[in-house]
């Protein structure tokens, strides 16, 4: 599917098919969570003005795409995001290092897989194409983190991590709110054996649980990392009604979304990106 098709679905379409309780912007750029009360978005691929595997709202500057385009890209989902500028984010790698950040001069390949900050004005992001991306916000506007957790960051605990570094800077696990973007789902996340047996160390799936992360799909294990990532959050003291997940799969919904199991290397990818109001 290509969103510069005449046959796309249109933006107020496609929003239609969201959950209750979130919302695409106008222009279908940033996917929002009406629980969130700051600026932030999910940004999908829609809204933007890159070409081929990159349309449209390609974010990534390291691939082949257009340098110019990327940049009105990040211009148009920080706007929809209602961000007020560009958003730090990290070289991430898969581990559960947060970086607490005050100002917006992060080092170059400063590395790690959660940002947070108590700095109004400091967006942050992280950068996802199958990988969940978790946004918290404090009730009270103190301090926000924005999280990326794979497989690899899940069972090293990256989510938990930055609910100690947000606890650091005054904010209760009580008083965090918590969207769950897009990722890969149970619906088409095909895993093999090793990664069915990491999250079986640390998020057992128990028997006849709705909320079971682990599936057998036709050729191989289905995994849902939401589940286990909801289930880290309660474990750490965000209450259930703080916890809003999207519900949203990247690989079967190419109407919206980028996703690297189903695009590949040299496709689109997507942010999340919060920030504390001025
Ligand atoms: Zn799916």
């Amino acid at each position: 599917m290509d969103p510069t098709d005449a046959a796309f679905p249109k933006v107020a379409a496609i929003a239609t098919t969201l959950g209750p309780g979130w919302d695409l912007s106008e222009g279908g750029q940033a996917l929002r969570c009406r629980a969130i009360p700051c600026a932030h978005g999910f940004s999908t691929r829609l809204g933007g003005v890159s070409r081929g595997a990159f349309a449209t709202l390609n974010l990534a500057a390291d691939k082949s795409d257009d340098p110019a385009a990327v940049a009105e890209n990040r211009r148009r989902f920080a706007a929809a995001a209602g961000l007020s500028g560009p958003w730090l984010a990290l070289d991430q790698v898969h581990g559960n290092e947060v970086v607490v950040v005050s100002r917006p001069d992060l080092a170059p390949n400063a590395r790690g897989d959660a940002l947070a900050t108590a700095t109004p004005g400091l967006a942050i992001g992280a950068q996802v194409a199958d990988c969940v991306p978790v946004l918290l916000a404090d009730i009270e506007g103190r301090a926000v983190a924005a999280v990326h957790s794979g497989w690899r960051g899940t069972v090293a605990g990256v989510l938990p991590a930055a609910i100690v570094a947000l606890a650091r800077l005054g904010v209760a696990p009580a008083d965090i709110l918590a969207a769950i973007g897009p990722a890969a789902r149970k619906c088409c996340y095909e895993v093999g054996d090793e990664v069915v047996a990491a999250l079986e160390e640390i998020s057992p799936p128990p028997e006849d649980d709705r909320e079971g992360w682990l599936g057998q799909g036709p050729r191989r294990w289905h995994v849902d990392l939401p589940v286990v990532l909801r289930r880290q959050l309660r474990a750490a003291g965000v209450g259930s009604e703080n916890i809003h997940d999207s519900g949203l799969c990247t690989i079967c919904r190419p109407d919206l979304l980028f996703s690297y199991r189903r695009d590949g290397l040299d496709a689109g990818r997507m942010f999340a990106a919060i920030e504390l109001p001025r």
